[in-house]
């Protein structure tokens, strides 16, 4: 029977579902992306080769994939074609005929990336760390019902007025209250306008053609961006990004039923990393911190800002195995742990005087939770690029065995190298 997969992150983002969902790419008709925007930061080697996606789905380096952008999406066109043209010249088949974006997609526009930059700088000290994209004003103007879809740029009148409107209050704001400058309007309108014809042909009822698929047998494979700890509702608010990253958001996001969903898989590293402000309490202030991040090559594939780094965080995972309903974990770069004397695993938090197994939500609250940890001594040798579970060193099992306890739920793939190849599979999510 087809079966349809969800991939989501399971801790801050970067977790490694790129190369996650470009190996099980293989075993779908298409891949969706359901949320966020050009904020995801998606690495990928392939032969050796590395290549950075951040809104276009890893699975268009599949050349058979066909790859779909899903109304849940916050869709920046200059971005979108930017990636486009670089996919095109490192030699990706027919890029643009295997693209399809939701007519439903709400646009970032040009006011977007002002704004977010003009509130991050104005913010100081409590700013949330953004990506910059414009991703946060994004998603507010769409629930203000004042957002410019994808739709309306078909529609240049009705495109036009919608953004002199939203634009004579967000220039406001950047003026009045946030002391930077306005923007153009007739430049903004020319400049978004101007992306129209190139993109009509990928524009389409990705809902409609979703459903007509799924119903005709197809299987699919929905990825998520960012992480469960990032989302809008659950995660260390208001430390988090604009839109719900959680599973369920695939529905919601593509327009397909719960029912269609056959397997959550989430990603997560076999430690634990952070890029922005906000809790984070298993966080290594040390030496060690510092090795995770040289060992584990810890920059953010977008903006470049070293992520901050710390151990495993079993509360963190337990909470995100209860807000995906995760049915596996794919645990990610486990090489980067090879040659440690000791490593520590966080099994939950002392939180206002009492033992609790998983994360609370909201930043106020997490950042009273002080990590308790269970150590296990290192392995010799290495685990970089082991393709069998049984080849592993029995101390790096057992530290995986219990991180899967702690989490509540079974280990489906271990990955032990960025290449495709280097991965274990203990449980294929289609089979
Ligand atoms: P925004 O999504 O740009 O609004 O950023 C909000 C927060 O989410 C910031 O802490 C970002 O660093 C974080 N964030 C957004 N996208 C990603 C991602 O793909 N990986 C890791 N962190 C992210």
């Amino acid at each position: 029977m087809a079966k349809n997969v969800v991939v989501v992150g399971a801790q801050w983002g970067d977790e490694g579902k790129g190369k996650i969902v470009d190996w099980l790419t293989e075993q779908v008709a298409g891949v969706v992306r359901f949320n966020g925007g050009h904020n995801a930061g998606h690495t990928l080697v392939i032969n050796g080769q590395k290549t950075i996606l951040r809104l276009i789905p890893s699975g268009i380096m599949h050349a058979t994939s066909t790859c779909y952008l899903g109304n849940g999406v916050v869709f920046c066109p200059e971005a979108f074609f930017r990636e486009v043209d670089e996919l095109i010249q490192i030699g990706v088949p027919n890029v643009e005929q295997r693209l399809r974006v939701s007519l439903n997609a709400s646009l970032i526009m040009p006011y977007h990336v002002a704004l977010d930059k003009a509130r991050e700088a104005a913010a100081g000290k409590n700013k949330i760390g953004t990506t910059g994209r414009g991703i946060g004003p994004a998603y507010e103007d769409k629930v203000a019902r004042r957002t410019v879809r994808v739709a309306d740029l078909f529609n240049p009148e009705r495109f036009e007025e919608r953004v002199r409107e939203a634009m004579k209050y967000h220039n406001f704001v950047l003026k009045e209250y946030l002391k930077a400058e306005p923007l153009d309007v007739d430049a903004v309108v020319a400049e978004v306008l101007g992306y129209a014809e190139r993109l009509k042909p990928m524009v389409c009822d990705v809902t409609e053609i979703l459903n007509e698929r799924i119903n005709a047998g197809d299987q699919f494979l929905f990825e998520g961006a960012q992480g469960s700890m990032l989302d809008i509702d659950h995660g260390t608010y208001p430390y988090v990004t604009s839109s719900n990253t959680v599973a369920g958001a695939a529905c919601a996001g593509a327009g397909v039923g719960p029912d269609r969903l056959n397997y959550v898989l989430g990603i997560t590293k076999a430690y634990c990393t952070r890029v922005g402000e906000g809790p984070f309490p298993t966080e290594l202030h040390c030496a060690m911190g510092e090795h995770l991040r040289d060992k584990g090559n810890e920059y953010g594939a977008v903006t470049g800002r070293p992520r901050r780094c710390g151990w495993f965080d079993g509360a963190a995972l337990r909470r995100a195995v209860q807000i995906n309903g995760l049915t596996g974990l794919a645990i990610m770069k486990l090489d980067v742990l090879d040659g440690m004397e000791t490593i520590k695993l966080g099994i939950g938090y002392k939180f206002k005087g009492e033992f609790i197994q998983s994360m609370p939500s909201g930043a106020a609250d997490v950042a009273e939770c002080e990590a308790v940890y269970e150590e296990f001594p290192g392995w010799e040798g290495t685990t970089y690029g082991v393709k069998r579970w049984e080849d592993l060193p029995e101390t790096a099992q057992k530290y995986l065995q219990r991180l899967s306890e702690v989490a509540g739920c079974p280990i489906a793939v271990v990955s032990t190298g960025p290449d495709r190849d280097q991965t274990i599979l203990y449980t294929n999510p289609f089979a």
